[in-house]
């Protein structure tokens, strides 16, 4: 089925996301470092999890699909990277400030209304990938909005929780779960359903990104998911889990949609589920609806309480959208794709502290984007505003400044004096004017110079070789 034949306002549907985006520091509630790692562990412990019918009340669907399995659980722990907190040997840390102030920073920029008073819960989790059963969260802010083009999109919750251990192996028998990803700070964002097309999602999905970039979090596949909630008025509530690229979203819902579509023409039965995304852009089930998450206070853990101080000095500190500072840099004099460009890759910081070295937005574009580092540009800088190398001279230096130190480089393409300048281009003019005469041809002196300057660019500037150029050629013609 085609989208664009779809009338997406026609069929009711509507789109909701669940965003988790990891935090970059340590773990939330121990100091272990937020790393993945592909060596072997030094540790394996194995569990059996019980969810008994008394504990948890009337069991529900999810619940019982995943019971009927009766799996082993394993676990791959490290001695150095972590520890009984994640091993649920030992009750959690006090929480991890640093990783609560960037989900309070992102609630700000989401326009979100922050709590108070913060209580951490735990959320019952069955299928084994956190070892205490549960998974520690806490609602920190609500309402909140941020407008894609004309459109206002609703942010319901901003939570801030712990990453579940991560599968290295399923089996029929066993699942082997890696703890070092179990307890990495994980902010979930969670929109209000809305009436969009499945470009409009897409575009969505990318202005949060653009948000959560502008923090302190972790880059790289993976430490990103979105999980899109799609209904339509006919059909029903499916939960899509772990979509990893924005880019996918929009097929993701398309597929959706065609696949409920094609179930009501054809007068199957719809039940609401939860189906996995694959990196095609397709979706396989994964299990039936869960119902209402179970949550009970987590007794280990004070109340956490937020002061307006904390409030306001975030505020104060609000790190810049990249719209803010695409639209900085181009007041310096970038144009919009090299401002893009810049941000894009991270480099804003050091574009806007070399710009006051050196106020030249092409310069500046090419120096930073080489991937050099903060002395050697200085460096560059300095010789180019004591005009001992010439900006011709820029591009050069940059491709040969891997293999060789600056100092060398920089030595390389020193400009020459004048005397040098003129005494270099009268033995090569000459040397030009002999080989034309040689071969007959007229003598132009427009392309003599240009000949001369393609030689001397790098080492002289081009008004004066254009001038001891014209000088030279009165006495050689
Ligand atoms: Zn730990």
């Amino acid at each position: 089925m085609k989208s664009n034949t779809i009338d997406y306002k026609a069929i009711g549907l509507k789109v909701g996301f669940e965003i988790h985006q990891q935090l970059d520091t340590h773990k939330l509630f121990c100091n272990c470092p937020s790393i993945m790692r592909n060596d072997k562990p030094d540790l394996i412990v194995k569990r059996k999890l019980y969810a008994t019918a008394g504990e948890l009340g009337s069991i529900d669907a999810a619940a019982l699909h995943e019971m009927k399995k009766g799996r082993t659980f394993v676990y791959e722990a490290y001695n150095n990277a972590t520890c009984l907190v994640e091993l649920d040997e030992e009750p959690p840390h006090s929480i991890n400030e640093e990783a609560l102030d960037i989900a309070l920073q992102i609630a700000l920029l989401l326009n979100a209304k922050i709590f108070k008073t913060i209580q951490v819960m735990r959320k019952t989790v069955i299928d084994g990938s956190n070892t205490s059963g549960f998974q520690r969260t806490m609602l920190i802010a609500r309402n909140g909005h941020i407008n894609v083009d004309s459109l206002r999109v609703g942010i319901a919750t901003i939570c801030l929780e712990e990453e579940a251990a991560r599968i290295i192996e399923k089996t029929n028998q066993s699942v082997v779960y890696r703890l070092d990803r179990l307890g990495i700070p994980l902010v979930e964002i969670t929109t209000e359903p809305l009436a969009i097309t499945p470009e409009q999602a897409k575009k969505i999905a990318l202005k949060i990104g653009e948000v959560l970039r502008a923090c302190k979090i972790k880059r790289g596949l993976g430490t990103i998911r979105q999980d899109v909630n799609v209904s339509i008025a006919k059909g029903v509530r499916t939960e899509i889990k772990g979509v990893q690229k924005p880019e996918l979203i929009e097929k993701v819902i398309i597929n959706e949609v065609s696949r409920q579509i094609e179930a009501i023409n054809n007068n199957q039965k719809l039940t609401p589920s939860v189906r996995k995304a694959l990196p095609n852009g397709s979706t396989e089930f994964m299990r039936p609806m869960p119902g209402k998450a179970r949550m009970y206070p987590e007794t280990d853990l004070p109340l956490i309480t937020i002061s307006d101080e904390r409030i306001k000095k975030l505020k104060q500190q609000l790190p810049l959208l990249p719209e803010q500072k695409i639209a900085i840099l181009i007041k310096h004099g970038f144009n919009q794709q090299q401002a893009a460009i810049i941000v894009d890759k991270q480099l804003f910081e050091k574009a806007t502290k070399l710009i006051k070295h050196y106020n030249d937005p092409s310069i500046i574009f090419d120096t930073v984007c080489s991937n050099i580092d903060q002395h050697q540009a200085q460096e560059l800088l300095k010789a180019l505003k004591q005009s001992k190398i010439t900006k011709h001279a820029v591009k050069q230096i940059l491709a040969e400044l891997p293999k060789q130190s600056i100092e060398a480089v920089l030595q390389k393409y020193k400009k020459i004096s004048k005397s040098e300048l003129e005494q270099a281009l009268k033995q090569e003019l000459s040397k030009t004017i002999q080989n034309i005469k040689q071969q007959g041809k007229q003598i132009k002196p427009d392309a003599l110079v240009g000949i001369m300057i393609g030689k001397f660019k790098l080492k002289a500037e081009t008004q004066e070789i254009v001038k001891a150029c014209k000088k030279l050629l009165k006495e050689l013609i």
